[in-house]
């Protein structure tokens, strides 16, 4: 603890956040235009102030010939550099480490420097030593404790408050190569971080215009989607390096372990922009793990006071990256309501970027990415697997690309064994069996990206009553769906067994859709429930398989009431209080008509999934025995199902208002 202290007290005494100098003299360092000062002979010159990032860009850029020297002296943070035409200008180096970057920086560029011992070497050498002997003990001491609290897992003292950053410039090539043609279906971000790169590589246009570019980007959006995958295009197409971070490698139970992770962090970005001279993108994943609103518990909790003052550090930081040109922070979160609004103010998070759930189009587009180097049978076509895959995230379609490719591997392998052993050659075998992934290769991918694999061996061994509860449950909700209004089309019903489900109903909307309208938010909770509803009209059967169903149809219709005003209570907006989203802001008078009107919405569905099963009992009972026979009906085959055998009932007939008070029949 003592350690991450000291080490913050050191870095903030080197890192001002007010420029020295008078005000005259930052004027003159600032005016790049400013006139040539000549050197009186006997008056000491004047000198400036220049920050540490400052001299580095100047170094790296093409007016380094206006440097004559730098000059170190042993055992000071401070250089002096020494000008054409210009006064002297002083710099604060951070560290020891940022004053090597330095030299190695002016040997790379021909500027000479000198070192110059310290004024009076050994005057003080007792006080020091007694200093350092100081140190070491408190230090020692720090480390007990540290021990003692069983915090020292990841390197002691010393290692525990280091930045857990993977550099990206020094993983594989793989990464190096993103770029952002590797990245679709979020067209607007990729744009606005373009527009950053620009920025990055060079101010250009944007100089000219005095435009300032964001000093922080927020990426906001579902997981997978492509955060990371953005802020690595991001700096590679600048040239730059990265350092990937999460937001949990900050939380701590330790005071101060986080905030000294921050720091250690930026001190680490900054040593990257001296030593590469080349743009540094820090990369916070996560980020509202430590960048929740500040004030959400009791004060005093070890772990509420860690959490802010980690945040405080991360906002002195980021405050510190304006004069660190260079440094780009970048951050990803779900939970942007969530995040403490000091880190979204001007110069901090200035600019939010969205990445959404990929459109049809940009589905497609992902498809393409994914599927470029694998062999795709002339069937396949990306917009029909793009259709297949509604709110499926680019990580998803990511997966679903490979497990086909798996899939299809195998199946071949097995398909052409028999011809192996014939001693074809492979120019034969694949004239026969082409060597390509197949729709039914990647219906398994789709599949097992949000079900999980397949487990014939399961299967097999359950019971026929098993399998017809199961059959029974799926027949219920697809059907329901052919009757309620505003139900997607079905696409797919299977009652092949996998990791995570017995069998399932896939829906997908004929387009993508952009927003709920009350038909549609009744009609999902309809068909949710429908599965039970046929399970106990038909089987006299309650089964602990519906409990995802519930929680989903539960979700909406609190949803439904808390902010689309879709119920009797009307109007009404209530979202959640408290920093880790617990709870709703709301009174309790309020809370509990909310949950009664949520109960009823449920529960009036409810009897219309019943009063479908009652009057349809027939055709459930038909579909179910067709998926016995054949595990698994697609749409072609579900639509004739249909059409063969219509419902007893009409949409009007189960239609439910939840905004009318009548009560439903049928509950
Ligand atoms: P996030 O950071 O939003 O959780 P990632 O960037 O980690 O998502 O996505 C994981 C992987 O999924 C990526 O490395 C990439 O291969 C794939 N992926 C995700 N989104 C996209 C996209 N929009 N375009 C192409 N590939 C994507």
């Amino acid at each position: 603890m003592f350690g991450v202290a000291i080490f913050s007290l050191t870095i903030g005494a080197f890192i001002p956040s007010k420029p020295i100098a008078s005000s005259t003299n930052a004027a003159q360092t600032r005016s790049v235009q400013s006139a040539p000062q000549g050197r009186g002979k006997g008056a000491p010159a004047a000198i400036e102030e220049l920050n540490y990032s400052d001299l580095v860009s100047l170094i790296n850029s093409d007016q380094r010939s206006t440097i004559k020297s730098l000059t170190f002296k042993n055992g000071s943070a401070t250089v002096i550099v020494t000008r054409v035409d210009r006064a002297d200008a002083r710099v604060i180096v951070p560290d020891e480490g940022g004053k090597q970057d330095l030299r190695q920086l002016a040997i790379r560029h021909g500027i000479a420097f000198n070192v110059k011992p310290q004024a009076e070497p050994g005057a003080n050498l007792l006080a020091i030593a007694s200093v350092v002997a100081t140190f070491l003990l408190i230090l020692f001491i720090a480390a007990s404790i540290m021990k003692a609290r069983g915090a020292g897992a990841d390197g002691g003292v010393m290692g525990v408050a280091k930045s857990p950053a993977r550099r990206v410039d020094q993983l594989g090539t793989s990464v190096q190569k993103v770029k952002f043609d590797d990245v679709a279906g979020c067209d607007e971000a990729v744009k606005e971080l373009r527009r950053v790169v620009k920025g990055l590589i060079g101010r250009g246009v944007y100089a000219s215009f005095d435009a300032e570019l964001p000093a922080g980007i927020l990426l906001v959006g579902p997981p997978g989607t492509g955060k990371t995958l953005l802020a690595k295009a991001t700096a590679n197409e600048s040239d730059g390096t990265m350092d990937i971070l999460s937001g949990s490698d900050f939380v701590f139970m330790l005071v101060g372990v986080g905030a000294g992770r921050v720091r250690d962090a930026f001190s680490e970005a900054r040593k990257a922009v001296v030593k590469s001279g080349k743009p540094h993108i820090i990369f916070i994943d996560e980020i509202d793990a430590v960048g929740g609103k500040r004030g959400g518990g009791a004060g005093g909790h070890a772990g509420n006071q860690e959490r802010e003052q980690t945040l405080n550090q991360l906002l002195v930081e980021m405050d510190g990256v304006q004069s660190n040109r260079g440094i780009l922070l970048m951050a990803a979160t779900n939970r942007v309501d969530m995040l403490d609004e000091a880190l979204l103010r001007p110069g901090r998070f200035d600019s939010q970027v969205r990445v959404d759930l990929p459109d049809r189009k940009g589905r497609e587009c992902i498809f393409a990415i994914h599927s470029r180097k694998k062999p795709l049978h002339k069937e396949i076509t990306l917009a029909a697997l793009a259709a297949r895959t509604y709110s499926y995230s680019g990580a998803e379609i990511k997966g679903v690309c490979n497990r086909a490719a798996i899939t299809a591997a195998e199946r071949w392998f097995e398909q052409t064994q028999e011809l192996r052993s014939q001693r074809l050659s492979e120019k034969e075998i694949e004239k026969q069996i082409p060597r390509a992934i197949t729709l039914k290769d990647f219906d398994e991918g789709i599949d097992f990206v949000r079900n999980g694999n397949a487990e014939p061996g399961k299967q097999a061994s359950m019971t026929v009553e098993q399998k017809e509860n199961t059959a029974i449950h799926e027949a219920g909700h697809a059907l329901s769906s052919s009757v309620v209004e505003g139900s997607d089309p079905v696409v797919k019903i299977t009652i092949l067994r996998r990791a995570r489900a017995l069998g399932y109903v896939q829906f997908m909307p004929d387009g993508d859709r952009i927003t709920y309208t009350m038909k549609e938010a009744v009609a999902r909770i309809v068909t949710a429930l429908a599965g039970r509803a046929a399970q106990e009209v038909l089987l006299d059967v309650k089964d602990a398989g519906a409990s995802n169903d519930f929680e989903q149809a539960n979700n909406l219709a609190r949803t439904m009431v808390t902010r689309w005003g879709m119920s009797r209570l009307g109007q009404i907006f209530v979202g959640e209080a408290g920093a880790n989203g617990s709870g709703i802001a709301c009174g309790a008078g309020l809370a509990d008509e909310i949950d009664l009107e949520v109960r009823r919405i449920v529960g009036a569905c409810y009897g219309v999934a019943r009063k479908i099963a009652e009057a349809d009992k027939d055709r459930i009972r038909k579909l179910a025995a067709i998926l016995m026979e054949e595990e698994t009906m697609l749409t072609d085959q579900w639509l004739a199902f249909v059409n063969e055998n219509p419902s007893a009932l009409t949409s009007q007939e189960v239609s439910f208002d939840p905004t009318a008070s009548e009560k439903m029949e049928g509950k």
